[in-house]
């Protein structure tokens, strides 16, 4: 079975929560895009541009490598292997299907999930799923929902934070809201579209990915906390990607900011960290201080792995690449191994195979 030797000398089986795939039929769709998201074929590899104005600006133009470890079973296997991970929980990933058309993504949404359940069957317990929902059309999601839950190998979806582009509090989700939590499932929440681009101009990926994704994660759980949402559906297991974004360190400003505004009541029961507190959090942190912050801030048993495979792919030749230990998991691992024995194991493992009622294969 595939164990990880942690730097401070556990060997654990880990379990990858955030963990992306283009499926097939999505990368088809990709490269027959001639506007952003798209993949271009380029002299020295394909290329993949999916982030806001990157086709626009000169230090992003040119989009980023990818190759098969972004849509070949074998590659993400191979990622496993290499990597000590034992179960990978498989995500579509950003900007999943934001941009199809409103009639035809509902069908595009069913046939996705189909195709993960697909990977996943054959995968001999290697590999679970969260599938894709037809935002743009939130009426269909929670019947999506309820046929998602019949999947043997499905824990739930993975949605933008953006939303349909009305952020996670938008009214017409409170269906989504309802059916995964009836249905036990989880619902992934993940940035795509970053906030304050304007602010950092020529700063290539770095700065819309370090502090736009985490801030545009950050404020849609927080107003999807403050408009109710949790309150309202105690049962609903939100999984909120790279630790939180910047929350749990933020959580206790937030909480003191909405007591002592005297222009607005958001008429919850409880504090707003009350809430955050109920979810799930990746533990995507990269060094030990943030991940100390969300082990202080988190339900211990709601704290679970992550690699954010393939994305930070390391600069070497694709034939070496699924031998080459990535930076990003090391990186994680590091954090962890941080943690006392009880903590490490935990968050390595423990706590997925409790939250995806699964065994190790
Ligand atoms: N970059 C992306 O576009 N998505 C991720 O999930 C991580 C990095
Ligand atoms: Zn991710």
């Amino acid at each position: 079975m595939a164990r990880a030797l942690l730097p401070g000398g556990m060997t654990l089986p880990l379990i990858d929560v955030h963990t992306h795939m283009y499926l097939p039929r999505y990368m088809e769709l990709l490269r027959q895009r001639t506007k952003v998201p798209r993949v271009v074929s380029r002299a020295g590899g394909d290329r993949l541009i999916i982030l806001p104005d990157e086709e626009s600006d000169d230090s992003t133009s040119a989009g980023r490598p990818i190759g098969g470890e972004f849509h070949e079973v074998s590659r993400k296997l191979a990622f496993m292997d290499t990597h000590g991970i034992a179960i990978s929980v498989v995500s579509s990933a950003n900007p999943w299907i934001d941009f199809v058309e409103a009639e035809e993504a509902p069908a595009l949404a069913a046939q996705l999930n189909d195709d993960l359940e697909a990977i996943c069957a054959d995968s001999a317990g290697r590999m679970l799923g969260f599938g894709v929902l037809a935002l743009q059309r939130p009426e269909t999601c929670a019947a999506e929902l309820r046929r998602i839950a019949g999947h043997k190998h499905m824990r739930g979806v993975i949605i933008g934070s953006a939303g349909r582009g009305r952020g996670l509090d938008d009214p017409d989700f409170e269906p989504i809201w309802k059916a995964a939590a009836d249905n036990d499932l989880f619902v992934f929440i993940h940035p795509h579209y970053g906030v304050g681009h304007g602010l950092f101009p020529d700063t290539g990926h770095a700065m819309m990915l370090a502090l736009g994704f985490t801030f545009e994660t950050s404020i849609a759980v927080a107003l999807l906390i403050l408009r109710g949402v949790l309150a309202r559906h105690p049962g609903l297991k939100l999984l909120i990607a790279h630790a939180g974004g910047t929350l749990p360190y933020l959580a206790g400003r937030l909480d003191s900011c909405v007591k002592n505004d005297i222009s607005k009541n958001f008429g919850l029961p409880k504090p707003p960290s009350h809430y955050l507190r109920q979810c799930w959090f990746d533990s995507i942190a990269y060094h030990g201080p943030a991940l100390a912050a969300l082990e202080a801030f988190a339900d211990p048993a709601k704290i679970m792995f992550g690699t954010d495979h393939p994305f930070f792919r390391p600069h070497v030749a694709d034939d070496v690449l699924d031998r080459t230990t990535w930076p990003s998991p090391e990186e994680n691992l590091q954090a962890l191994s941080t943690l006392n024995a009880d903590r490490q194991k935990a968050i390595a493992y423990e706590n997925g195979l409790a939250a995806f009622d699964v065994k190790l294969p």
